[in-house]
């Protein structure tokens, strides 16, 4: 039995999402002629209460147009330096959108309002870049699953409005900082200017994010998506997917979050860990005391057919999901007790 938490992204998609799939009217997506797409999008847009929602082949590209419609080339863009924005989109913000980030210094990749109001440039002082744009991420990614305080980011929200500024919200994993905190999609939409949110993580859809928006900013989404190569055309069988997973998969998410717990719970216990981060929700990061090293333990685990990733710096992650299942999680909690 292969046990793989590298990453939630790994989930392959159940019998009954491929039947729902199976079963989709799709039509050209590029001449909005896609039903399917259309009802996903209206559905993520009227949740979240936005006028406009658009379907996109990866989060990635959702997150790289939402810098591209709230900024000119040249502008800085606010974020933590644990970002997926900045760390894991291949340096797209430059590429893309030619700007460049201002890296916060939060904790477990949140900060305060208090830290993005010093960080914003003077717009009159034109030898530094112009700030235009505030990105956060939840839950975060490189910050171990951490659920963003809501009360929070509604100051961060008046910092943006007071300087004119946009707000995104990298929420590839928001539907498990929501399932956790009780949280609803309206109040995160009643915050943000965009959001980005995932499907194929979590939720175990095999591709898809959706960027939702306010409708000013949103009019430009689809040139933008056509201009990156997201234009796609019969896509209703992946947004199927989409419709299924918000049908069935947003519940099981707790699981997920169980069973990390309960992971974190027996990594704090054996004598081979020095920390185990606090985990909030599916991803339990953690490190090593010198009984081994990261390779070596890496290498053991994978000797037992476990596999997990090594995020550098002595971090380690491992991250639960919808494929991972109470059989595999007895047999894990056993071999990290008896390593
Ligand atoms: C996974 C992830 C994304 C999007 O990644 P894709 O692989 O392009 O879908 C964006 N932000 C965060 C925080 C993520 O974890």
């Amino acid at each position: 039995m292969k046990i793989d938490l590298r990453s939630d992204t790994l989930t392959k998609p159940s019998k009954g999402m491929l039947e729902a799939m199976m079963q989709a009217k799709v039509g050209d997506d590029v001449y909005k002629e896609d039903e399917t797409v259309n009802k996903l999008e209206e559905r993520v847009a009227k949740l979240f209460g936005k006028p406009h929602a658009l379907f996109f082949p990866s989060g990635t590209m959702a997150n790289q147009a939402a810098i591209k419609l709230h900024t000119n080339p040249g502008d800085q863009v606010i974020c933590d330096k644990y970002a997926h924005i900045f760390n894991y989109e291949g340096g797209g913000a430059s590429f893309n959108s030619g700007v460049s980030c201002k890296l916060l210094d939060g904790e477990r990749g949140m900060f305060t309002a208090k830290q993005v109001e010093a960080a914003i440039n003077p717009p009159d002082f034109y030898h530094s870049p112009l700030t235009t744009l505030v990105a956060v991420e939840n839950t975060t990614n490189k910050g171990g699953g951490a659920c963003w305080d809501l009360e929070e980011l509604k100051r961060i929200k008046k910092v943006c409005e007071t300087n004119n500024l946009g707000y995104h919200l990298d929420g590839a994993r928001l539907w498990n900082a929501m399932v956790e905190k009780n949280e609803t999609a309206k109040q995160y939409g009643e915050i943000f200017n965009t959001i980005s949110v995932c499907f194929s993580k979590g939720l175990g859809c095999p591709v898809g994010s959706v960027l939702v928006g306010d409708k000013k900013l949103m009019e430009k989404s689809i040139r933008i998506r056509k201009i990156f190569g997201g234009g796609m055309r019969q896509v209703g069988f992946l947004a199927a997917a989409g419709l299924y997973a918000l049908d069935n998969n947003i519940n099981l998410l707790k699981e997920d979050h169980k069973k990390a717990k309960e992971i974190a719970l027996v990594l704090n216990k054996v004598n081979y860990v020095d920390k185990v981060e606090k985990v909030e929700t599916n991803i339990v990061i953690f490190t090593l005391n010198n009984r081994f090293s990261d390779d070596v333990f890496l290498e053991t685990l994978k000797t037992k057919n476990v596999f997990i990733s090594n995020m550098g710096q002595g971090k380690l992650r491992i991250v639960t999901h919808l494929d991972y299942n109470l059989k595999m999680h007895e047999s894990l909690l056993n071999i990290l007790l008896n390593l």
